[in-house]
């Protein structure tokens, strides 16, 4: 996707402005950078730019999409960017000027967006995936042209082709000329006397189909993928938008992400913690040996390099840490209990003390407690 412009800096306004600062601040400019009144062309690339942000920020919709870090005027295959009508805009501000003549039959698509729940193992690395979606493709029967097989479209008899009608009022400001839309063809300056029977005369049917595509390693919940052009195909068999599915993903049973590094917790008997032990762990690279020192304490950690999750962007992998965490051994028999006891009495922990201790640091838990402390 091509760099995203920053439509409220266009505008001059906040990210948290209301709808009519908005408006404000688009009056202002528009009136300022008017075609008619600055005809050098870089003023005029202003103007629609400016017109542009206001397109998107002045639609709730389109700005939810954008804050949402979709561009929905994004130019490119299946854009929306050309296909906006910058004379409706015109006229909302400075009243209908001359006739634009009649409207396009054939409009781009919308977008549609599905969302996918993804495991670990696919987050890890990568899958190709299917969906199953309902959307509107171009109708078979007549190619998109919306007439029954052997009839032609017909020029508009009420407007006579020129999609508009023009009608005299007269208000208390004198006679007024308004320009509006023809109601018999909607603007189109053409109808449809033998509509396909199909598609009804819209060029197009909603239909399911299957869809491929790729997941790539490191998409996290929220990661949208872009398929260009899978959307729905427009009125006319117009252009189709795209499709964006969007990622979620499910909860792993023993790791735990953050960011690109994961996270588990495996226990330790106190004997291992104590005596040090080869732990085999199932990593989702495949098993990988703990080798646990003697005298490893709860809450200390193991952490391997480029075993957590790929990068989405640029190059890489986070890590995997282990957190230990000793298993006080607990219903001991009489045997059992007999042997801790000598081990007490060999250490000279039969009656132990109250010993102060320093806070643990370093480990997991203790570094999640500092971040709360603000330490
Ligand atoms: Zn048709
Ligand atoms: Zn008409």
């Amino acid at each position: 996707m091509a760099p995203r412009t920053d439509y409220y800096d266009v505008l001059g306004v906040s990210r948290d402005s209301d709808p009519q600062e908005i408006k404000r601040a688009y009056r202002k400019l528009a009136r300022e950078l008017h075609p008619d009144l600055n005809p050098d062309p870089v003023t005029q690339e202003r103007f629609k730019d400016v017109t542009v942000a206001y397109e998107v920020l002045s639609d709730p919709e389109k700005r939810r999409m954008y804050d949402n870090g979709i561009d929905p005027m994004a130019s490119g295959p299946g854009g929306a960017g050309g296909n906006f009508d910058f004379s409706d805009l015109m006229d909302a501000f400075f009243g209908p000027s001359a006739p634009r003549g009649p409207r396009g039959r054939t409009q781009r698509g919308q977008d549609a967006l599905i969302r996918i729940q993804v495991d670990l193992d696919e987050v890890m690395f990568g899958s190709e995936r299917e969906v199953t979606i309902d959307t509107a493709v171009a109708c078979s029967a007549c190619h998109g042209a919306g007439t029954a097989p052997d009839t032609e479209i017909v020029t508009c008899a009420m407007c006579k082709g020129r999609g508009e009608i023009q009608s005299v009022q007269r208000s208390f400001l004198g006679q007024v000329m308004t320009t509006r839309a023809c109601p018999q063809c909607r603007g189109f300056g053409t109808t449809i006397p033998h509509p396909c029977p199909e598609c009804s005369g819209d060029g197009r049917v909603r239909t399911r189909r299957t869809v491929g595509f790729k997941v790539p390693p490191g998409v996290e919940t929220g990661t949208r993928i872009q398929l260009t052009g899978e959307g729905e195909v427009g009125a006319g068999a117009g252009p189709a938008g795209d499709l964006y599915v969007e990622i979620v993903e499910k909860p792993h049973p023993m790791f735990h992400r953050q960011g690109d590094d994961l996270h588990c917790t495996i226990a330790l008997p106190m004997t291992a913690a104590a005596l040090g032990a080869e732990i085999p762990l199932d990593t989702l690279d495949g098993q990988e040996v703990i080798q646990v020192p003697a005298g490893t304490q709860s809450g200390e950690e193991h952490v391997m390099r480029d075993r957590g999750v790929p990068r989405l962007r640029g190059a890489g992998r986070g890590s995997l840490t282990v957190h230990l965490q000793v298993q006080t051994p607990t219903e001991l028999d009489a045997q059992q209990q007999d042997l801790l006891r000598q081990l007490a009495a060999v250490r000279g922990e039969e009656k132990p003390s109250a010993t102060p201790m320093p806070q643990a640091t370093g480990g997991f838990f203790s570094r999640i407690k500092d971040a709360f402390a603000g330490k």
